[in-house]
């Protein structure tokens, strides 16, 4: 297949390259679900021939500062995957979370509710930098055969009878059995296919920082529930701590405008002093917070994974795990109709990916809707209510351990990969 320089090359001498060469899948997004989609075709069925294109140039991913909560399932898919032993070592298991309910201006923040993450079988979550694990993956699905082409976006597909053509931006072209859309929650993809959504903005944004402070954070998470929504808290490696801070889109845009002494003023009005001094490391970024559920999730010949198909709040962190549930589901749906000698790309067999998905992910986008209503606010009859509903959950144990089951991601019906089973 054509490289990004090679088409470039072809388009300068004015010809429209052609590069159909034998590709079942073609997948647009090389983040951490399309890449993880890619992977695990590879490693059970690997004479298909998987491409991915991801549209950012391969030096942004030194740029993304960003780290994620992996929940325990997920770490069993990452072990499936052959990647998780390269990746514990620089993972920050979380071994206690607190949950605290106050105003920002009160002087204590009470805890209503602890969970202690190691008396089941491990921490329900680890923090990871987003370039370790998408490096992870990356290095992996080229080891197990996988074309990764940085730099060129997915532009436009037609299906046929048999295929579908896809085109990139660069003006290669692509015969393919499938295209996978995981190209993100403003997935274009998803527009092309005419697929609607059901969306709501949330006047939110989330800001996503890291601090390194004095002290030990002893694998501890902290979600603080303020009024403009929560500020979460969560441990990396050494004595630093990613932050998930949710404000009023006109607040976020206030403090992302700020000069660093005054945003360090701001951060510790919130993060409090128990950690030690803190500073603010590498830059402040903003993502507009919404609710986005795609009506279908796939097509003849397409399938939508990851944030294409829901983008969700991040009041409980788990838009990447449900990320990695699409991923590994559609990935047992391919290979396993392969193996009968099925048409993958059919929609008949794509719609068991579709009902395997949709509910888990409908499910959890409205229990962070009522989640982020419930607690982005001051109202005192709400808070009351909400306080005495974590005190009551704080003094259950079953289902406080149903609630860490399911932080950590288990679920009687997932994929195998998420069992840590190969496919
Ligand atoms: C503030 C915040 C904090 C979060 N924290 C957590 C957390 O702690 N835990 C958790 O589980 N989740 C978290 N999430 C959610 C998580 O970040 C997303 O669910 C996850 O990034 C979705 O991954 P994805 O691969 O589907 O999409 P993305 O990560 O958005 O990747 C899409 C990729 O597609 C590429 N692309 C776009 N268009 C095209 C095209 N046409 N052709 C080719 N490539 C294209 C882009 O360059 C990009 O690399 C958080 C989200 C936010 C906003």
């Amino acid at each position: 297949m054509a490289g990004i320089e090679e088409s470039e090359e072809l388009r300068q001498a004015g010809e429209r390259p052609d590069t159909t060469a034998g590709c079942d899948i073609v997948i647009a997004g090389g983040g951490y679900v399309g890449l993880s989609t890619a992977l695990a075709i590879a490693t059970a069925a690997p004479h298909l021939k998987v491409t991915v294109y991801d549209a950012a140039p391969i030096e942004a991913l030194s740029g993304d500062t960003r780290a994620s909560a992996i929940a325990a399932a997920a770490v069993r898919m990452l072990g499936s995957l052959g990647i998780w032993d390269r990746l514990a070592p620089l993972a920050q298991p979380i071994n206690e979370m607190i949950v605290t309910d106050s105003r920002l201006a009160d002087a204590v923040r009470p805890v209503y509710l602890t969970f202690e993450g190691e008396k089941g079988d491990g921490p329900f979550a680890h923090m990871l930098a987003n370039r370790d694990l998408v490096g992870a993956l990356r290095d992996k699905a080229l080891e197990r055969g996988v074309e990764l082409v940085n730099g060129d976006r997915v532009s436009d597909f037609e299906r046929g009878e048999a295929g579908i053509r896809v085109t990139l931006a660069s003006g290669a072209v692509r015969n393919a059995r499938l295209l996978v859309a995981a190209d993100g929650v403003r997935s274009a993809l998803r527009e092309l296919a005419g697929i609607r959504t059901v969306h709501w903005p949330y006047d939110q944004m989330g800001i996503v920082v890291t601090v390194r402070h004095e002290r030990e954070h002893g694998g501890r998470a902290e979600e603080h529930f303020l009024p403009a929504g929560p500020f979460a808290i969560l441990p990396l490696k050494g004595n630093r701590s990613s932050l998930v801070w949710t404000e009023r889109t006109a607040d976020a845009k206030r403090l992302l405008a700020m000069d660093d002494f005054m945003f360090a003023l701001e951060l510790e009005r919130r993060f409090g002093h128990r950690l030690g001094e803190i500073e603010a490391e590498g830059p402040r970024k903003a993502f507009p917070l919404g609710l986005t559920l795609a009506r279908d999730y796939v097509q003849d010949r397409f399938a939508l994974v990851g944030d294409a198909a829901h983008g969700i709040h991040p009041i409980a962190g788990q838009g990447l795990n449900l990320g990695f549930k699409d991923a590994a589901a559609l990935a047992q749906t391919v290979v396993e109709a392969d193996r009968l000698g099925l048409d993958f790309g059919s929609k008949t067999v794509l719609e068991r990916y579709e009902r395997w998905r949709r509910f888990d992910t409908v499910r959890m986008g409205v229990t962070t809707d009522v989640l982020n209503r419930l607690f982005s606010n001051d109202l005192a009859p709400v808070r009351a209510a909400r306080d005495f509903g974590l005190s009551l959950v704080d003094r259950l144990p079953r289902l406080k351990r149903a609630f860490i089951g399911h932080a950590a991601g288990f679920d009687s019906h997932a994929p195998r990969l998420l069992s840590g089973e190969a496919i």
